[in-house]
């Protein structure tokens, strides 16, 4: 690892001052960070800790509009276990967490950081491999060579994925995230956290230089609101998805009212498919519509030589989601 500057700030001002400077990373529990700069695919200058300020930006709330608010530094375990999002509603949320890599992790992983987690593509988490996303070639590797793990739709130049397991059903429930840069407060729409042209060039977000995600913010849910996230990986535990989906159904009675469906692994983003969640609605749950949605959510998807599994699979993994949110 190259020699770098560790900065420990007591104040968010301090932080957003200090991760301003150039070449400059903010770290949270750095369990994706710190693992790039052994492979020196990351060499910063500085690296601004943000754990001291956990009790600014750790912990969850639901304010008295019914809106659930995550501090950006809250962990994976504390997420799971906030008796709030035992609501079916929440369900997608709560189980994205749980089902995360081991305990350890959990307990130390932020739930800013695993959204902003770094791409798992083998080729550019090498420091052997001189790939097109990383900046340290002329194509995307992983286009030509052992392509299992990567995306079957959604990629221009780069076929990477976006490995987080909470940015599904974040969006699914249209979440909102805020930041401080330069002492501005923002809040924006989380889709807008993940570039629209998700170019080799471009990192998995959106973030200016020293930007400080604080917070998440979901709106109270509608009365007959449910979610469920499921995914397939190739080993029981510890595992990133191969193919995800977060839905959120409105119930009325016996009719959707309102869907979304969101799939993960299969994108360099992860990828809201409205077409497919059109479909449900005004429908009574049920197994041939389940299907239909299923394929339209895969519609246009053109597998790799070696990642043609993901279609069937993740269609699997589209129905189970919509069994089990509906159910
Ligand atoms: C064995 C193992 C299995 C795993 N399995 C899964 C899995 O199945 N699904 C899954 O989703 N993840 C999985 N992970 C990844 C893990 O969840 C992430 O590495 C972790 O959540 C990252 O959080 P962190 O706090 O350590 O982030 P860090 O490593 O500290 O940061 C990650 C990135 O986010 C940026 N960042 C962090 N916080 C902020 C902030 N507040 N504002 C702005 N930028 C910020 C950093 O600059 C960095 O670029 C696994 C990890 C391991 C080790």
């Amino acid at each position: 690892m190259k020699p770098f500057t560790y900065v420990v700030p007591s104040s968010l001002d301090e932080a957003a001052a200090a991760g301003r400077q150039a070449n400059t990373i903010l770290k949270g529990a750095g369990i994706d960070l710190v693992d790039r700069m052994k492979e020196r695919l990351q060499t910063p200058t500085n690296v601004v800790s943000l754990l001291p300020l956990k009790n600014e930006l750790a912990g969850l709330s639901i304010g008295t509009d019914g809106e659930l608010k995550i501090g950006a530094l809250t962990t994976l375990t504390q997420l799971e276990q906030y008796a709030p999002l035992a609501e079916r509603a929440f369900a997608a949320l709560r189980d994205s967490a749980a089902m995360t890599a081991t305990p350890q992790v959990r307990h130390r992983a932020t739930v800013a950081g695993n959204i902003l987690q770094f791409t798992r593509c083998w080729y550019v988490r090498s420091e052997a491999f001189r790939c097109l996303h990383g900046g340290r070639g002329p194509t995307c590797l992983a286009m030509t060579g052992d392509n299992r793990y990567h995306s079957v739709m959604g990629w221009l130049d780069c076929v990477r994925v976006h490995p987080s397991n909470l940015a599904p059903p974040l969006l699914a429930l249209d979440a909102e995230y805020s930041t401080v840069l330069d002492g501005k407060v923002r809040r924006r729409r989380l889709a807008d956290l993940f570039p629209a042209e998700p170019r080799a060039q471009n990192p998995e977000h959106t973030l200016e230089q020293g930007e400080i995600v604080t917070a998440l913010h979901v709106k109270k849910q509608p009365d007959g609101t449910r979610s469920a996230y499921c995914e397939s990986r190739e080993k029981a535990s510890f595992d990133w998805a191969t193919t995800a989906c977060a839905v959120r159904v409105v119930m009325d009675g016996g009719t959707i009212a309102d869907a979304t469906v969101v799939l993960g692994a299969v994108a360099p983003v992860p990828l809201p498919r409205p077409a497919a969640a059109k479909l449900l609605v005004g429908q009574k749950p049920g197994t041939a519509l389940f299907a239909k949605v299923a394929e339209t959510a895969f519609a246009g998807a053109s597998p790799l030589v070696h990642n043609g599994y993901k279609l069937t699979v993740g269609k699997a993994i589209v129905r189970q989601a919509l069994e089990e949110a509906t159910k």
